[in-house]
């Protein structure tokens, strides 16, 4: 086994942030990713600008300049590249880990799996979790959800031209989405559940996409609840009818949730309910001794409460913490 004192699982921008604040405070941390670094905003639309303003997704006090207010998607990750560079943080790539055991001497073994094939194990002092939720799309349990006609992420609009595409959802995923495939000549039917578009979308992107559905440009359907989805339609009731929606392609923009299953195996509790893990947010240490969470995991299931602009300051809280017992330089 590896001997390291600080194992941080997952290279987005919080455990990135994470692993500064480590350093800074003397201890010696490494990062291990399944991919490369932010690999969550590599797979992003490929056109996306955030809506923060790139002053609100700095770590590691390292400016962010960008031309206009908010960064686009290519401009975060050379920035982040950048930080990682600057850093010269310890990042074991294409690196999955597959298990976090608390051990008798209350170490942990972290076992991990290379891109290789290759199986490795690490004995950590301290354990920050920092997976983020991108990799887990809320599933809808809709029929016909598994085709390859439907997706649960959106790229780029250029192959639906003059195809016919739904969209399942309401927020800003499912509003970016419509806003581009109908610029690129897509038909767009967006079914929401809801009875008025919610509150989260946000203010720059909603009054156009309202004013499509007004002209007609977009078949926006409120108080829409999918039953089927099939080849060629998808079925949905709404007003208590049943309709038919003509479907080239289905994207479910029904969001993301966190996966606990590493977390709950390692002894964390997971509130059934909000599906948020047990932790001290003034420490962000989890009911498990030197076992800590950073960035988008600590939310549960609610996936509008935290992002970069506040999980990137987790990781100070926990380096100061762990300084404290390990003798660092806080
Ligand atoms: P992530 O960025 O998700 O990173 C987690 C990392 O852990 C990933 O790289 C993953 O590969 C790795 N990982 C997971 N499991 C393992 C494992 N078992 N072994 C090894 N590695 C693993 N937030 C903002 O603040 N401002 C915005 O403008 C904004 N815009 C957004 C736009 C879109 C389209 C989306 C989808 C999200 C946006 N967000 C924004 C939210 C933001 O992306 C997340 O809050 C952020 O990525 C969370 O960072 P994180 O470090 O917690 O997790
Ligand atoms: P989200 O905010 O979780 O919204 C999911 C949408 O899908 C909601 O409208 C929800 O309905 C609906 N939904 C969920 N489950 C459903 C089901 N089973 N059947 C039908 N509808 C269902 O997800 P998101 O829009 O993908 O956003 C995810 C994160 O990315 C958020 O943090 C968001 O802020 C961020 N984001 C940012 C940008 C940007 O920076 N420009 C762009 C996109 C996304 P209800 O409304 O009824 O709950």
């Amino acid at each position: 086994m590896t001997q390291k004192q600080i194992v941080i699982i997952g290279a987005g921008p919080c455990g990135l942030s994470a692993a500064i604040a480590c350093q800074q405070a003397g201890l010696d941390p490494v990062i291990i990713e399944k991919e490369n670094v932010v690999s969550a905003i590599y797979r992003y639309p490929t056109h996306q600008t955030f809506f923060s303003s790139s002053d609100n997704l700095e770590i590691g006090s390292v400016a962010f300049p960008t031309v206009e207010r908010k960064p686009r998607r290519s401009e975060a990750l050379a920035y982040y590249r950048e930080v990682a560079v600057r850093y010269q943080l310890s990042i074991q790539t294409y690196e999955r880990v597959t298990a976090v055991l608390k051990k008798q001497d209350g170490r942990f073994a972290v076992h991990t799996s290379k891109k290789s094939g290759e199986n490795k194990a690490y004995d950590a002092d301290f354990v920050i979790f920092a997976t983020g939720y991108y990799d887990n799309p809320n599933k809808t349990d809709i029929p016909g959800e598994e085709q390859d006609h439907v997706f649960h992420y959106f790229h780029e609009a250029h192959p639906f031209f003059q195809e016919k595409v739904t969209i399942v959802g309401g927020k800003n995923s499912a509003v970016d989405a419509a806003l581009e495939l109908e610029k690129a000549g897509a038909e767009v039917t967006v079914l929401y559940r809801g009875e008025q578009l919610p509150d989260d979308v946000k203010p720059w992107i909603a009054p156009e996409f309202l004013s499509l559905a007004r002209k007609g440009k977009i078949n926006l359907v409120y108080d829409a609840h999918v039953t089927e989805i099939k080849k060629d339609v998808v079925s949905y009731i709404t007003g208590g009818k049943a309709h038919e929606a003509p479907s080239d392609f289905v994207f479910l923009m029904t969001g993301y949730r966190p996966d606990h299953a590493l977390l709950t195996a390692s002894g964390v509790e997971i509130d059934e309910t909000t599906g948020r893990p047990q932790f001290a947010p003034d420490s962000m240490e989890t009911n498990v001794k030197n076992l800590f969470i950073a960035g988008v995991i600590a939310a549960g299931n609610d996936a509008n409460e935290i992002f970069i602009e506040n999980g990137r300051h987790h990781g100070p809280l926990i380096a100061e913490v762990i300084a404290g017992r390990a003798g660092g330089n806080l």
